[in-house]
């Protein structure tokens, strides 16, 4: 008998790919084991098995594969559900799921480059083949696949890839996300022995014959005494005027601990330390609500406001979970993936805490990988940010998603165009598991859920230990411009509260909307500004490097001197953004340190961390960012938070705008007060009745919700219709404009008025491509699977036009 299997390659393509095997690979083959096969004419590619069977190809004949590279299935069989269900659900193919899916170092193919590893190995372990390959690495920085099947003079190389990949001799070259290692910032503490009386005296005695190490003891205590900080080893040398050679001898003595603040935060070495914490009353409560529920319902939507304690109800459930032996995936937007609650879970959990997310190499991710694909005792929670749906769990029992309503789980591109909370609902379905989604304030479509008892539904009102919501003021900016009441971007009442939190010693966090200096530069003269070459869109102007550069395209200028169209020398800014709000705070307080976090800022691996562990430390006094500061972050210094600008968001066109705008203040709020001082929000506006601004006022999510609801029944938007948006681009303007009129028309004799479209987006040209959007809305009773089924074959006879075959399509199911 004939054997055949049919396998997933990374390609773009809708269907399997039939290969012939021998008798004896079919015995040995099984679902989720990697071959490498030929592909056209000369490619290789890394498949994965779908299917084992005996059925021939009735279009083409099958080609042979070259070889098995596993000994055993890579990915599970739950894992290949899930890919169906990705890729049907999001109209994409399986192979753009699998490249999603799966480490770069898995997939070999004839496109990867391979280049030497870091590290030296000892060559007498390397095969005769192998060594070849890592000799010629010697010589040149880097090989591609086919390259290396010239050196060999075969095209069977994978499995000699594979191997010198295990034996780290070779390396998958990868985007390099982390060019430089971060600055760590030395901290010195007298050691634990010396902590009683008498141990300390007898210390200072023994040190009376080394006056200068004397010293060292004693400025230590005096600067902790008065700056109630950790002593930086900089700092205490400068203090004392002691040498580092002092300290060092100190140091290696044991009189001193030295630690490095990034080190401790990020890699934890240690074992748990620590008992979960009790629950106080609420979120005992919840607990047992939440427990109540997950017999009937397998989501619930935890909604507790900001501060109220919900991670540690999440702690009361991962360890119920853990006890039974099984797995727990903690998913979390990534910027909110902090250090802070990466070491607030490993002192509960110690090692058994693995991180994912993408800013970790392709051998992090290899290795968290196959922890999970073995259940090791190391990865039983993964605390990872939306790709972590993709890990080979195999027995999971929950599924948290942590601020469930940001809109960072959802991918919009490439395809998968997936949302993983909604994902990550089916995963744990696959599973026979539970989804906690969690959240102060809910999307509307999991309130919305939760409302129709799709979902159960648990709240918690209180913050914990009864501190009070921060008391928001509306600042009317209008008037205050009125009565020249404003300095720059600043109105009176914001400096008021802003001196005297500063007075106090408190914190100050000011959110803007917006990164750069100021986003638009206007010509005074002709009204001109300059715009991208390829996209159309004004450039943004950024002060730090005096350039105009493009969000789009990532087009940059240095900063015009004259006005392109009309000559004029005088160029004005217009809008503001987090540069021009750092300069005048600046201004207005030189006496404090301020700082800023937006995309600019936080680049790299720690770029994030390091500002917030500067804020911690309280080196910072005023934080000024964007959105990235309305993540999950518990600061207890923080007393002031202003808004500079409410409108820019509420104005936003996007049917989500005021929702969005809602949960970003809420959010950014939440920062302050979470000790026992109350919080004060500012928010400055030019339309303080708005109805958004006085629910946000009030901390009232029903009222929003209720209003929000009803626009979505009004004009049919989610969660009352589904939606799918069809992007086509195309270089040529008047092509895409007639392909678009011809798919719109087609989708209208089938949907009749549920087609929205063709429209060009507020940004027609991006990258040098025309888009056009068409907008397909789906009533509830409406089958999912039939419209897209309808889609789909319109799509097909789209392509077969041959006038249309070179424009790009893109489906973006739930594209919101
Ligand atoms: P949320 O996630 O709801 O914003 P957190 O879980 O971060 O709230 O809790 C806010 C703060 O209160 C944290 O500093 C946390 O350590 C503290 N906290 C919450 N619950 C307890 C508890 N039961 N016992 C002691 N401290 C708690
Ligand atoms: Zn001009
Ligand atoms: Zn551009």
């Amino acid at each position: 008998m004939n054997h055949f299997i049919d396998i997933i390659i990374p390609v773009p393509l809708q269907k399997l790919f039939t290969y012939s095997i021998t008798t004896s690979e079919a015995d040995f083959l099984q679902p989720g084991m990697r071959v490498s096969v030929p592909f056209g004419k000369s490619k290789i590619y890394t498949g994965i098995v779908a299917k084992i069977h005996t059925d021939p190809p009735a279009a083409y004949e099958a080609k042979e594969i070259h070889q098995i590279l596993d000994d055993g299935p890579i990915v599970n069989e739950k894992q290949l559900r899930l890919w169906q269900w990705m890729a049907n659900y999001y109209m994409c193919t399986l192979g753009d799921v699998m490249r999603a899916a799966l480490p770069s170092a898995f997939v070999l193919e004839s496109e990867t480059v391979i280049t030497k590893h870091s590290k030296a190995i000892d060559e007498s372990i390397l095969k005769d083949d192998e060594f070849l390959v890592y000799e010629a690495l010697q010589h040149q920085s880097s090989l591609k696949i086919h390259d290396i099947a010239n050196i060999l003079d075969k095209k069977n190389v994978l499995p000699v890839i594979k191997r010198l990949i295990e034996k780290e001799a070779i390396a998958v070259e990868e985007e390099i996300y982390e060019k430089y290692k971060p600055k760590l910032v030395r901290y010195v503490k007298l050691h634990t022995h010396y902590a009683s009386q008498e141990a300390l005296q007898k210390l200072l005695e023994d040190l009376s014959r080394a006056p200068k190490q004397h010293q060292v003891i004693l400025t230590l205590f005096s600067v902790s005494a008065t700056t109630k900080k950790p002593v930086k080893v900089a700092d205490l040398s400068t203090e004392s005027g002691a040498s580092a050679s002092i300290i060092k001898s100190l140091i290696d003595k044991g009189v001193l601990e030295e630690y490095f603040i990034q080190t401790d935060r990020v890699q934890y070495s240690g074992d748990e330390n620590e008992d979960s914490k009790s629950l106080n009353d609420y979120q005992n409560t919840a607990l047992i609500e939440i427990k109540e529920s997950f017999k009937e319902q397998s989501v619930v939507l935890l909604h507790g406001v900001t501060s109220s304690g919900k991670t540690e109800v999440y702690v009361k459930l991962i360890e119920d979970v853990l006890s039974k032996g099984q797995q727990v995936l903690y998913l979390l937007p990534e910027i909110a993936l902090t250090a802070q609650l990466i070491t607030r879970l490993q002192n509960y959990f110690g090692e058994q805490v693995a991180v994912f997310h993408s800013k970790y190499s392709s051998h992090e991710r290899v290795e968290v990988w196959n922890h999970v694909l073995n259940n090791s005792a190391k990865a039983k929670i993964v605390l990872g940010a939306r790709s972590s749906i993709f890990l080979p769990f195999n027995n999971l029992g929950l599924i948290i998603v942590d601020e469930e309503h940001e809109q960072s789980f959802k991918q919009f591109d490439p395809a998968p165009r997936y949302h993983a909370r909604d994902t990550a609902v089916v995963l744990s379905h696959i599973h026979g598991a539970k989804t906690l989604l969690g959240s102060a304030t809910p999307s509307l479509e999991s309130y919305f859920n939760a409302k129709q008892n799709k979902y159960g539904f648990v709240e918690i009102t209180k913050r914990y230990n009864d501190v009070l919501m921060p008391d928001v003021e509306l600042v009317d900016i209008k008037d205050k411009l009125k009565k020249k009441r404003m300095k720059g971007h600043f109105s009176d009442r914001l400096i008021a509260e802003m001196t005297e939190t500063l007075r106090d010693g408190h914190q100050i966090i000011l959110f803007q909307n917006r990164r750069g200096f100021s986003p638009i530069v206007e010509c005074n003269t002709c009204g001109h500004s300059p715009q991208c070459p390829n996209c159309d869109v004004s450039l943004t102007y950024h002060q730090y490097r005096d350039q105009l550069r493009c969000h789009y395209c990532g087009f940059v200028e240095m900063m015009r001197k004259k006005c392109a169209a009309c000559g004029s020398t005088e160029l004005d800014n217009k809008g503001f953004g987090t540069e021009q709000i750092e300069a005048e705070v600046k201004l207005l307080f030189p006496d404090y340190k301020v700082a800023r976090m937006d995309l600019d800022t936080t680049r790299g691996k720690y770029g994030y961390e390091k500002i917030i562990t500067a804020l911690e430390q309280q080196e910072i006094d005023i934080l000024v960012g964007t959105q990235m500061l309305t993540k999950g972050l518990d600061f207890r210094h923080v007393k002031l938070v202003g808004i500079m600008n409410a409108d820019n968001m509420l104005n936003f066109p996007d049917f989500r705008a005021h929702e969005r705008s809602f949960q970003l203040m809420l959010q950014v709020s939440g920062r302050a007060g979470r000790t026992e001082e109350r919080g004060k929000v500012l928010i400055q506006t030019y339309n303080p009745h708005h109805n958004i601004l006085q629910q946000v006022s009030s901390n009232n999510y029903i009222d929003m919700y209720n209003e929000q609801m009803n626009d979505r029944y009004n004009f049919k938007y989610p969660p009352i219709y589904k939606q799918i948006k069809i992007t086509l681009k195309h270089k040529d303007f008047a092509r895409v404009d007639t392909a678009s009129i011809w798919y719109a028309k087609a989708l209208r004799s089938v949907f009749g008025d549920n087609i929205l479209g063709p429209e060009s987006p507020p940004i027609a040209r991006i990258r040098n491509q025309f888009h056009k959007n068409i907008l397909v809305k789906i009533p509830k009773k409406q089958s999912l699977g039939k419209t897209k089924e309808a889609i789909i074959k319109i799509n097909n006879s789209f392509l077969s036009v041959k006038d249309f075959r070179s424009v790009k399509v893109i489906l973006n199911v739930d594209n919101f």
